[in-house]
């Protein structure tokens, strides 16, 4: 999904995998175990229109066909589809009536006459362009298109996705190339013929293709290959900056050191540079599917929001991928998740990830202090710990993913994430302190996820099974150590982590380099730790936190401020009315347009500009620069 702002928090995929084999009640007629042949056609990707046949073995009688609607991209129940058009049946050259079942908006019944043995599908996959809400039909520009397979096909209901076989073929764009996982049986042009691959991890393995591309192999001549895969709008942008290729084959040594084994057989980092597209960083197997900006690595301040998406995708693979929830890990693409355990599935991987891309140079120590100083912050201005614990961000991930920014303070957002970066954190320094430095969270990630190594399988877990692996490195209540910061509501962040490793968060008016660098991606003025106030570059209010001086003094979202001061509203105007405050008595004084009503208000704050950082605490010891240096052997870039 998508990568959010100021710390880079990654919402992902998961997807099903080759060993989910849950017991399935056959429903609906029987179909054939024969393959079923999927052809689309994306020559008229750029007109933004993916043509779609499908041949579906089927016997007489009553047939359901479903579209994918729980993507484990996003833990929801959003498959895209509103975006299918032009759906066809055919069977023996007839058209057969369909049904759009009146309950289950995925599900299409029909029945297939006498005598057919397979049913012929025919549809349209519209694409669109990025929006305000998250929507992954913006999948395509005019010279790019990164392929979903679970946009362009139906597949029958009464089997499991890991027993369902399909035979993919792909018409490209003419010049066009592409780069996925999926094994390739034969091309002609751009005519591709991929290997019978069962539904799951066809779905697992998407396409990127383009006019602009580039392949970078990042472990030449190794075993498994690496590769990173650009693809942008414009040639310029391949021109990817050597030290950046260095780091991210340190990231692959890196993960090789924490995870010493491998559940693919070989990964592809699909890097999409492109302002046309809905950015993301979509996790599977054996490939990320890694959207941004198409400046993002020309530009210092976007290349250091982003450093983090390939070490948090790439850890996907062994967490997430291989070793997953229970709730996360379903039969097929219609049964609801769980998300219970998303704050080791997203949060254990934004956690090692973090630590992955200081251990790689992506990031240095100062500022992956900078980060966690960011996210430390953030968290202990959640006006809305106070009532919805971290657990049930989790367990309320399909609602909030899709929340708008607005009243984000308030309502809380997938704190999933960044929160679990705190509490990870203090995990790893707790075994650090507990076994004086001998072991560590590197040895929980390295029986955790090893196992058979080279292949896209899963091994499914449950709370019981993280804490038995916990207590394996290090015993302890761990239990009892999750749960009291899980079902928290409390109004502060657990901060433990960071002053058990030696650091304390502090807070002056020298810029954090990642709230800065964020500011100046998005234009935003960030206000969160002094006024409890986010607010646009056109003065529209994205978040005013009840209980800090912006919301007392009445301002709240979906206001906007006009003037301040009696100046034009702008965010350097009223960085300087912060700072002119903190020298006199006189409250700072904004102007409001209110939904056509225009309102002076009066926030009383002389506290100045407020920015977190980590401050080291003399005389303990420095757990988190031990946690943040290479274990690879080689050191990262100055
Ligand atoms: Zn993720």
């Amino acid at each position: 999904m998508s990568a959010e702002n100021r710390t880079s928090w990654f919402v992902c995929l998961c997807l099903f995998t080759a060993l989910v084999s849950a017991a399935f009640p056959a429903t609906g007629q029987a179909t054939s175990a024969q393959p079923i042949r999927l052809s689309v056609d994306a020559t008229r990707a750029p007109q933004k229109i993916l043509h779609s046949n499908l041949q579906i073995p089927a016997s007489p009688g009553p047939l359901t066909l479903y579209y994918p609607k729980w993507l484990p991209a996003d833990h929801s129940p959003d498959g895209p589809i509103s975006n299918l058009a032009g759906l066809r049946f055919t069977a023996q050259g007839k058209e057969i009536p369909w049904q759009q079942d009146d309950v289950d908006m995925y599900a299409f019944h029909l029945d297939v006459p006498k005598g057919a043995d397979s049913v012929d599908v025919s549809l349209d996959f519209l694409l669109s362009a990025p929006g305000a809400t998250i929507d992954f039909s913006a999948s395509g520009s005019s010279k790019l298109l990164i392929l979903m397979w679970h946009e362009v096909l139906l597949y029958p209901a009464g089997r499991p996705a890991n027993q369902i076989t399909f035979e993919p073929a792909l018409r490209l764009p003419p010049g066009w190339k592409f780069s996925t996982s999926l094994p390739v049986a034969s091309q002609s042009g751009e005519s591709i013929t991929f290997a019978p691959v069962p539904l799951d991890l066809l779905v697992d393995s998407p396409v990127q293709s383009g006019e602009f591309t580039k392949v970078i192999p990042l472990t030449p001549g190794g075993k498994p290959p690496h590769e990173l895969d650009v693809a942008a709008d414009h040639a310029w942008a391949l021109d990817i900056p050597a030290e950046l290729v260095e780091g991210y084959k340190r990231l692959v040594a890196e993960a090789g050191a924490l995870y010493q084994s491998h559940h693919y057989r070989d990964y592809h980092f699909l890097l999409t540079l492109s302002d046309n597209t809905i950015g993301l960083g979509q996790e599977h197997h054996e490939s990320s599917d890694d959207r941004v900006p198409e400046r993002t690595l020309v530009d210092p301040g976007k290349r250091l929001l982003e450093a983090g998406l390939f070490p948090h995708e790439f850890t996907h693979s062994w967490n997430g991928q291989f070793r997953r929830p229970e709730g996360l890990a379903t039969s097929d693409f219609q049964q609801p998740m769980r998300g219970g355990l998303l704050w080791v599935y997203e949060g254990l991987t934004t956690y090692l990830g973090t630590i992955l891309t200081a251990r790689s140079g992506l990031w240095t120590p100062a500022e992956t202090r900078e980060s966690l100083a960011t996210v430390a912050s953030t968290l202990d201005h959640r006006k809305g710990r106070t009532w919805r614990s971290l657990q049930n961000t989790a367990n309320a991930a399909q609602i909030l993913y899709f929340a708008p920014k607005e009243w984000t303070s308030y309502r809380r957002s997938t704190d999933f994430y960044e929160e679990s970066v705190l509490i990870w954190l203090e995990a790893d320094v707790k075994i650090r302190t507990q076994t004086r430095g001998k072991r560590s969270l590197d040895d929980f990630c390295r029986a955790f996820f090893g196992g058979p190594d080279g292949l896209p399988v899963i091994k499914t877990y449950t709370f019981d099974d993280l804490v038995s692996a916990m207590n394996a490195t290090a015993p302890s209540d761990w239990a009892a150590f999750f749960h009291e910061r899980l079902h928290s509501v409390d109004p502060h962040a657990p901060l433990g982590g960071i002053t058990g490793g030696g650091w304390r968060v502090v807070y002056n008016d020298e810029p954090n380099v990642m709230i800065e660098a964020d500011q100046q991606a998005s234009g935003n003025g960030d206000f969160t730790s002094s006024l409890g106030l986010v607010v646009k570059s056109d003065g529209a209010i994205l978040d005013a936190t009840p209980g800090m001086p912006a919301n007392d003094a009445g301002l709240s979202p979906y206001m906007k401020i006009v003037g301040v001061n009696g100046r034009q509203f702008s965010v350097d105007d009223l960085k300087r009315a912060l700072q002119d405050a903190k020298a006199n008595s006189r409250p700072i004084q904004v102007l409001v347009s209110n939904i056509g009503s225009f309102e002076t208000h009066d926030i009383v704050y002389h506290d100045g500009l407020r920015w977190p950082h980590l401050e080291r605490v003399n005389g303990t010891s420095d757990y988190l620069d031990d946690i943040l240096k290479p274990l690879a052997g080689n050191s990262p870039a100055p």
